[in-house]
């Protein structure tokens, strides 16, 4: 047996105290006969004092304490490379996961702003034509805890007191194909007893799955959305995001509309322009005319070269030109090229991130 197999078959037969909401700390507290304020205590110790062992809560019964040593754990998130960008602006995390897989995160430095862009899956089966993830292919879903341990562990790295202020899901995978769990990590990102965010700083990107669009709508969240539609017609848009065969851009659009109603938020649009692909003035003129169908605003992101796809970046004057189109009817966000791109040369996927982000900054301010 590997050590690492090891390591999983301890932990597997304890419960992750990292991940319960509340609700459920509360019940396993309960069943063991001790009083229902303990799970505060407990998600203070683990959210906001942020300890590793169980000894150290010393606020909690000696007995209370050795159960916890005997019947649970709490996750950590192992590094396994950090890289940071020449111009400091962005730290590149690779995280290895109990079970060997590995997910990527990366910190953004921009002016105030302290970003964290995270991974939702382990690859993504989304398949779309020009991103890094898609040609991973898919393994998993991450669990709640999964995801908190990328923006905890980095923020423990942080030497500012502030701590991480904004939070992206534009990582490897599509958060809304793992619904419960990417809605679950949110629920504890911004719940008061856990890591105490402000739910409009926490924003979910979605290639665009139409129907768990329309239930995040229903969650009761203030956070952002951002659909990346990434081109104007069905057509296009098939050939490059398969998923638009499922969910239509009519479709799509109508249930992003929706979400933007129901939150009283302006969705984001997100826009991978690639050379010669959907970089046209009639794709811009008929962005425009989508555009206008619901409260939205524009990211426009220069594609990033990867391996394994065909596709080139525009010449920046033709981005330019797309954008004056757009933009006279709509708020377009400046493009930028982005921080970190040095460090990005080895993943498309995360240079992605960066350019995204670059644009991101600057819309929702
Ligand atoms: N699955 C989610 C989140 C991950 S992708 C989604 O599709 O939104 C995050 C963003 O990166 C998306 O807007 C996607 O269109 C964009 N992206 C993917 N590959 C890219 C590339 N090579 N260059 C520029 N942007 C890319």
């Amino acid at each position: 047996m590997t050590a690492q197999s090891q390591r999983y078959d301890q932990k597997a037969a304890k419960i992750n105290l990292k991940g319960l909401t509340l609700l459920e700390l509360e019940e396993l507290v309960m069943q063991w006969g001790e009083p229902k304020y303990r799970a505060k205590q407990l998600m203070s110790w683990l959210y906001r004092r942020r300890v590793r062992a169980f000894e150290t809560m010393t606020n909690l019964p000696h007995q209370l304490r050795q159960r916890l040593a005997n019947l649970a754990y709490i996750s950590e998130a192992r590094i396994l490379t950090r890289t940071t960008s020449n111009t400091d602006t962005a730290i590149k995390y690779l995280f290895e996961l109990v079970d060997g897989s590995r997910v990527e995160s990366v910190l953004m430095y921009d002016q105030d702003r302290i970003t964290v862009c995270l991974s939702s899956q382990v690859g993504c089966a989304m398949a779309c034509d020009f991103c890094a993830t898609a040609k991973m292919g898919f393994f998993r879903n991450l669990t709640a805890a999964e995801i908190l341990d990328q923006l905890i562990t980095i923020e423990r790295e942080l030497d500012n007191e502030k701590g991480v202020t904004h939070v992206v899901f534009m990582g490897m995978g599509e958060p809304l194909a793992n619904y419960n769990q990417t809605v679950k990590a949110i629920r504890l990102m911004t719940d008061a007893n856990a890591l105490g965010m402000s739910e409009g700083k926490i924003t979910v990107s979605t290639s665009g799955l139409a129907r768990q669009i329309r239930q995040f709508a229903g969650e009761q969240l203030k956070c952002n959305l951002a659909l990346s539609l990434n081109a104007t017609t069905d057509a296009d848009r098939t050939r490059l995001m398969p998923i638009n065969a499922k969910y239509p851009i009519d479709e799509v659009l109508d249930a992003t509309r929706e979400w933007a109603l129901a939150t009283q938020r302006p969705a984001t649009l997100e826009y991978v322009l690639i050379r010669g692909v959907n970089d046209t003035a009639a794709d811009a003129r008929r962005l425009r005319k989508l555009m206008g169908r619901l409260p939205c605003k524009l990211n426009l992101i220069p594609f990033n070269e990867i391996e394994g796809a065909d596709f080139q970046r525009p010449e920046l004057n033709q981005v330019e030109r797309f954008r004056r189109i757009v933009a006279e009817g709509h708020h377009v966000a400046p493009i930028r090229f982005s921080k970190g791109r040095d460090i990005a040369a080895a993943c498309g996927q995360l240079r992605t991130i960066y350019e995204k982000q670059g644009a991101m900054l600057l819309s929702d301010s």
